[in-house]
């Protein structure tokens, strides 16, 4: 069974209209797909109804940002009730700084001597009130800045970096609890990705843990053997179930759909007491 819990379409800064990215998943052979736009559910409807057309499962999934100790961190919300008001509502408050927030990125560009961005990435961005990072570095690369997105968040989108402006994400446990209230499970994403130090590390998993977080992906998309096998260890010390997803975005960027590893043996899968 090839699940997949974790990918992007156009209703957030996937390259894939939601119908496009199911049947690619199909294609790849993945039987079951979450589709997990960042702060957003638009794209599911139209993600069920291709779901259905080429016969493979679809879960109603959220990545939603979240600030932790000034970093940023993903929640991945599985299963939730996608017409929730409480869970609408409040992705659509966080989503709701996304465009102010890409004005100031585009100030903070223009400054650096890079003009017009924020006209550049919205013209990547299918639904502006979703535009993000990766919208920028699309823009950039395409503009001949940066030769791929990887240099353009190295060089002008991370912290430290000219075009990076600090913005306020949602609280983890705010987050992990508009999951839970809108039925879903919440699974920390690529913990791989963070820059923290092993206590803090720790901390956030303990933290996510009593918030009511189900699951950690360990076998991410971006991940390593090394990380792969550390946050399967990481999973089972917290009581914590397994998740696999490759975080798919665009098709020759980063991991592809069905991509990752199958889990091991010491993992719990998040979905094993699902009716799939
Ligand atoms: P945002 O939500 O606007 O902060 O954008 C975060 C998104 O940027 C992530 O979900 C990834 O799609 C993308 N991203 C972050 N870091 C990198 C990186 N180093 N290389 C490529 N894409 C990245
Ligand atoms: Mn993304
Ligand atoms: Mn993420
Ligand atoms: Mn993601």
């Amino acid at each position: 069974m090839n699940v997949d819990l974790h990918c992007h379409s156009t209703a957030s800064d996937g390259a894939l209209a939601p119908a496009a990215l199911v049947r690619r998943a199909a294609e790849r052979g993945v039987d079951v797909l979450a589709l997990t736009d960042h702060d957003q559910l638009d794209g599911l409807a139209e993600a069920h109804e291709a779901a259905h057309a080429v016969g493979i499962g679809l879960v109603d999934g959220v990545e939603i940002s979240v600030t932790w100790r000034g970093q940023s961190v993903h929640v991945l919300g599985l299963r939730v009730d996608r017409r929730h008001p409480g869970l609408v509502a409040a992705l659509a408050a966080l989503r709701g700084g996304r465009l102010e927030r890409a004005q100031r990125m585009a100030s903070a560009l223009t400054a650096a001597g890079i003009r017009d961005s924020l006209e550049g990435a919205l013209g990547y961005a299918v639904n502006p009130a979703s535009v993000g990072r990766l919208h920028f570095a699309r823009h950039l690369v395409a503009s001949g800045v940066v030769a791929d997105a990887k240099a353009a968040f190295r060089h002008y989108l991370v912290p430290g970096k000219p075009g990076y402006v600090a913005h306020q994400w949602a609280a983890l446990t705010d987050a992990v609890r508009w999951i839970r209230v809108a039925g879903g499970q919440a699974v920390l994403a690529h913990p791989g990705r963070y820059a923290l130090s092993a206590g803090a590390l720790h901390d956030l998993l303990g933290q996510f843990r009593v918030a009511g977080g189900e699951g950690i992906e360990v076998n991410a998309g971006s991940h390593s053997t090394d990380q792969r096998s550390r946050f399967a260890s990481l999973a089972l010390h917290y009581g914590l179930a397994a998740s696999r997803g490759s975080d798919f975005h665009a098709p020759g960027e980063g991991a592809e759909l069905g991509g990752p590893p199958a889990l091991g043996p010491r993992s719990r899968p998040l979905w094993q007491h699902w009716a799939l």
